[in-house]
């Protein structure tokens, strides 16, 4: 992609209200754009990252067995009412009605929506297990939408359900979940811990959390020094507000009163559901004696733009994001200084030769060209000038050292 073409702008005032890394620099970076409080537009260069990301969590899903679908983001209300949630879920639940005066429900999760649909499907223990996901929209009326990515009131959630039989059963899809994320978080280049966590509005027989560890991060976490169990300060009690922990406290695991406080970023979440929805929506399976049982369920949630926002806050530095290479917008960003027909040159090749690369030909100084290739944090940087006689000058982000390299090589080194 050449720079002068690209839906892009770049700026050097981040937004008055960005309070988080991740906010400034995507925002700075033309990465995103918000269209009012809570709504944002990913850009072409964010929209690449994101589609990366998503790549990534639909292989390592797929590979665990969850098969591909996709649900609506409008609910008649229904479902809701069938469970209790269109009256018992607070006013994050955005609710709307259709010209007629009829209740719907924007998607703030699919657990309805999937065990409605899972009704015709199973009905025997022969059906059983099933795993299912989508990557869809979200729309949650949040009282404070902030932090950019972080939290907003629309955005777009990896959600997988599994259905089994029993809790045995439903222990052996969570672990497979469990692997899947855990994988996903690492190619996608953060560190993670899994916590126990509160099952909130979503109920059931248990949950936990993937936080990544990070000093701005909304949420707090209690890690025991003696096991390094980790659990969500709510499940102990401790209010988000507390910056202390309660004398007498225990670790959860070990009893030890050991305790630190950690503040994290949620980036994953999975629930076992248990019979929460199976029961009050009656999706029920006869087993061999042709005996009724409610289905057995879990849920599995990232948010996309979210586990985004989470990787900048993680690689970045003064100057700009640091992408990891499994998700960077390009692999490279190339640039010419006084040299324009030999920097578009090495564009065609590279090009030819299946390289991603952002190729900053705009009529600009070689400082400001440098600026966005440290700010956009592609992985590397090629500038090709008269100095460099023929061969290219070749430097990763986030290290100092130059090497002088012909196009093929190039070409090869960053593949
Ligand atoms: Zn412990």
């Amino acid at each position: 992609m050449r720079y002068s073409k690209s839906f892009i702008k770049t700026s050097h005032q981040a937004p008055k209200d960005a309070e988080t890394a991740s906010h400034r620099l995507l925002a700075r970076g033309g990465f995103i754009y918000p269209l009012g409080a809570g709504f944002y537009s990913l850009l072409p260069m964010g929209f690449r990252v994101y589609q990366k990301i998503y790549d990534i969590i639909t292989e390592e899903l797929n590979r665990i067995g969850v098969e591909d679908m996709i649900m609506p983001v409008v609910h008649p209300a229904r479902v809701w009412k069938e469970t209790k949630r269109f009256f018992e879920v607070g006013p994050e639940l955005w609710k709307i009605k259709n010209r007629f005066k009829e209740d719907f429900v924007l998607a703030m999760t699919h657990e309805e929506v999937i065990t409605d649909a899972a009704k015709p499907i199973i009905s025997s223990y022969k059906d059983l297990p099933k795993l299912v996901g989508h990557i869809q929209t979200k729309v949650r009326d949040e009282a404070r939408a902030r932090g950019g990515l972080l939290r907003t009131k629309e955005f777009t959630m990896q959600d997988a359900y599994s259905f089994d039989r029993d809790e045995e059963a439903l222990d052996k899809s969570y672990q497979k979940f469990i692997k899947a994320y855990n994988n996903i978080f690492e190619r996608v280049g953060i560190e993670t811990i899994m916590i126990e966590s509160d099952v909130g509005a979503m109920g059931g027989l248990g949950a936990n959390e993937f936080m990544m560890i990070a000093k701005n991060g909304e949420d707090k976490i209690v890690v025991c020094k003696k096991c390094w169990h980790a659990v969500n300060a709510d499940v102990l009690g401790i209010s988000r507000e507390s910056n202390a922990i309660r004398k007498g406290t225990k670790c959860p695991k070990c009893r030890s009163t050991n305790l630190t406080f950690k503040r994290g970023i949620e980036v994953g979440n999975i629930f076992k559901l248990g019979t929460k929805y199976s029961i009050p929506q009656k999706l029920f399976y006869t087993d061999e004696r042709n005996k009724e049982h409610p289905v057995i369920m879990g849920s599995y949630g990232i948010g996309l733009e979210r586990l985004l926002a989470s990787v900048v806050e993680a690689s970045h530095d003064k100057d700009g994001i640091i992408w990891p290479t499994s998700i960077a917008p390009y692999r490279v960003y190339l640039l010419g200084i006084d040299k324009k027909s030999a920097a578009d040159k090495t564009y065609q090749q590279l090009t030819k030769a299946g390289v991603e690369v952002f190729y900053d030909d705009r009529d600009a100084t070689a400082g400001e060209k440098f600026a966005d290739a440290d700010l956009l944090g592609i992985p590397y940087r090629a500038t090709v000038s008269a100095k460099t006689k023929g061969k290219i000058e070749l430097k990763k982000r986030g290290s100092k050292q130059v090497k002088l390299v012909t196009t093929s090589e190039l070409a090869r080194r960053i593949k």
